[in-house]
């Protein structure tokens, strides 16, 4: 567990308080995407556990860092919800504070770390207060949240806010390389230029969603596919990951419209595609029909209760109309 390059600013500030023997008792990471949040949370943790940390990052070697890699360490703990989307419970916080009342089993630090913070309800959230407002020695609270409103301010008040960006693209792209990870442009892309989420798209099925998808328009220009059939395919497929997959087909295909060449291309293994479709479709259909898609893709995202069965419908007979014109 090493930190990321682009985290090293956030991990100085840590690591300057901890030499000078002023490790805040809470932290609250804000910003960035969650698993951003919770790698740095990890790497803290072992860092701040591993007996001899060599030039801030843990020795891999030790016996705390080897209980930390197996998850087993007694002074680490995490606070998640039971079940994704559900809340963190009063009982769970009562455990927390056990915890941290306790010495800590090694001799060290006690780390706690609650992911995602805001999801504590009021009754957790007041059981949390009093550790707050009276720490205990030797115990560091990790907060995650990207939903600082949603937590209550007696809690964020009293933790040293630490604040996480997007990397550069070209950090984030070097990175992606060392990682290994093909496509790495359109896996940042559909990640929102975030590394670790664009690593994790690779394992997921992004991949064959993308050809599924991009197939399916490609048929359904040539008269294959009937854009019914295709719409109820699509029920089954993950709808925030197709829409965004469909914005990075639209916006390839302006791009192409307007240079007509392979370069800036993020699909640039479906270039042949683009100079067939792009003949079809008018520049101004092109240019409706993205706004069709960002509009419909605002609307998932605040979580407007439609019918995706229409949705698709709506989508995929525009797209047969303009690209048939
Ligand atoms: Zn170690």
């Amino acid at each position: 567990m090493t930190m990321l390059s682009w985290h090293i600013p956030q991990w100085n500030l840590i690591w300057e308080a901890v030499q000078k023997n002023r490790l805040p008792h809470a932290l609250l990471l804000l910003g960035a995407d969650d698993l951003e949040k919770k790698h740095f949370a990890e790497a803290v943790a072992a860092t701040l556990l591993c007996v001899t940390p060599k030039q801030a990052s843990p020795c891999g070697a030790c016996h705390a860092c080897h209980l930390v890699k197996a998850q087993s360490h007694p002074d680490l703990l995490w606070v998640e919800p039971l079940e994704t989307g559900q809340v963190i419970k009063v009982d769970q916080i009562r455990e927390l504070v056990l915890t941290v009342s306790e010495t800590s089993m090694q001799g060290g630090l006690k780390i706690v770390i609650l992911n995602p913070a805001h999801a504590m309800n009021i009754a957790a959230a007041n059981a949390l207060l009093k550790t707050l407002e009276e720490p205990s020695p030797n115990t560091l609270l990790i907060l995650i949240s990207d939903q600082r409103l949603r937590l209550p301010a007696t809690i964020a008040s009293r933790c040293q806010k630490i604040m996480f960006h997007k990397p550069p693209r070209e950090i984030a792209h070097a990175w992606l390389q060392t990682q290994h990870v093909q496509q790495a442009e359109l896996l940042l892309e559909l990640a929102n230029g975030f590394p670790l989420t664009a690593r994790a798209f690779q394992t997921d099925n992004i991949m064959s969603l993308r050809q599924e998808l991009y197939q399916g328009l490609h048929a359904m220009k040539s008269g294959h596919l009937d854009p019914l059939s295709f719409a109820a395919t699509c029920q089954a497929f993950d709808v925030v990951s197709l829409l965004k997959l469909l914005q990075i087909w639209m916006r390839d295909l302006l791009r192409f419209n307007l240079t007509h060449g392979k370069a800036g291309l993020i699909n640039s293994d479906y270039y042949a595609i683009f100079a067939e479709i792009s003949s079809a479709i008018s520049l101004k259909n092109s240019v409706k029909y993205a706004d069709l898609v960002q509009n419909i893709y605002i609307k998932i995202l605040h979580k407007l209760n439609l019918n995706k069965q229409l949705l698709f419908e709506e989508l995929w007979i525009t797209w047969t109309r303009y690209v048939s014109c």
